[in-house]
């Protein structure tokens, strides 16, 4: 684990990894990426890397825990053992816990789970490389698997951390920033600025906390034009695909063009007969041109005989020479 750093924010006004106060990491979504899954996602948020898969709706397992009038939504986060520098120890332990409650609560108000009684979604979402705001991360790939897994939502949910280093508010917390700064607020909020996740690590004045939830903000919007892209994208793409397929000739369409290509054949091999025949019978056949003047035609014919008497002459020297 690294030392503390002796200054988070340098002369310039910079942070550690060169980002500026209100600068969030870059982000990269990559959306249906799971062959098995309803919906998937995998994002990247700076070094974080998250893979969500979404299945549903589906029948509720174990029974119990149905509801009549409305779907349940069930959220598990993992970490992977070795997403961390210090190994994890694999499996559940109370941090995933509270992480996965706290995240489902974030999503569940999105979903119309209301259109869906007595039955399941579920979201999984695997930490792959943690880097500091993995539940942000892993909420932000699980909201975009939603959608893909068709999911009726209300909107998408975004979602991006701010905290305080060196006595300033700076949002989207880095590993050293979130180990040793004095806040840190994950926060995850609707499109029109409903916040649905809000916890808080640390210490901040009431003014602190409502200029740290602007900053949040303006991050999450960020978040959600680049979720919003991905899907976008995706679709596009999906469209493209589709529109191939439906370009494609038909099983009828295959089945009359390859009759009509065997007919062709039958026409041609007939033709090809024919054209032989005639071949032959042109070859043998003087070329005579039918229309050609009678002065032509008698010098063909006499070209004939000259050809045929001189054929016939070493026969006639012959029989001179037995006689
Ligand atoms: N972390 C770790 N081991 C753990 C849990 C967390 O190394 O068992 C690291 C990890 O990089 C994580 C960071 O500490 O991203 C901050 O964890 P926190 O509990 O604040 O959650 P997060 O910010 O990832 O949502």
């Amino acid at each position: 684990m690294s030392d503390k750093p002796e200054k988070f924010i340098d002369e310039n006004g910079l942070r550690l990894d060169g980002r500026k106060l209100d600068q969030i990491r870059d982000v990269k979504i990559e959306v249906g990426v799971l062959a098995r899954a309803d919906g998937s996602c995998y994002l990247e948020f700076g070094n974080n890397k998250v893979m969500a898969a979404v299945y549903g709706p589906r029948e509720v397992h174990p029974r119990h825990q149905q509801e009549s009038t409305r779907a349940i939504v069930r959220y598990k986060y993992n970490m992977a053992s070795f997403s961390v520098e210090d190994r994890k120890r694999p499996g559940p332990d109370r941090r995933s816990t509270e992480v996965s409650k706290v995240s489902r609560e974030a999503l569940e108000d999105q979903v119309f789970t209301e259109y869906f009684p007595k039955s399941a979604i579920d979201v999984f979402v695997e930490v792959l490389q943690a880097d500091a705001g993995t539940r942000t991360a892993a909420l932000n790939a699980a909201s975009v698997a939603l959608a893909d897994a068709g999911i009726p939502m209300r909107g998408l949910v975004s979602a991006c951390a701010f905290g305080k280093v060196d006595d300033t508010l700076v949002v989207d917390l880095s590993k050293d920033e979130d180990n040793y700064g004095q806040a840190d607020v994950p926060i995850a909020m609707t499109q029109d600025g409903k916040i649905t996740l809000l916890q808080m690590d640390g210490h901040l004045t009431p003014e602190e906390l409502k200029t740290g939830l602007l900053m949040a903000q303006e991050g999450c919007r960020q978040v959600y034009e680049i979720q919003r892209q991905a899907l976008m994208d995706h679709y596009a793409k999906m469209q493209d695909t589709n529109k191939d397929e439906t370009e494609a000739p038909s099983v009828e369409e295959v089945v009359t063009a390859e009759e009509n290509k065997d007919s062709e054949d039958v026409t041609t091999e007939a033709e090809e007969v024919e054209e032989e025949v005639a071949g032959e019978t042109d070859e043998e056949k003087p070329e005579i041109k039918e229309n050609a003047p009678e002065e032509e035609k008698e010098e063909e014919e006499t070209d004939e005989k000259i050809v045929e008497e001189t054929v016939e002459e070493p026969d006639t020297e012959e029989d001179d020479s037995h006689e």
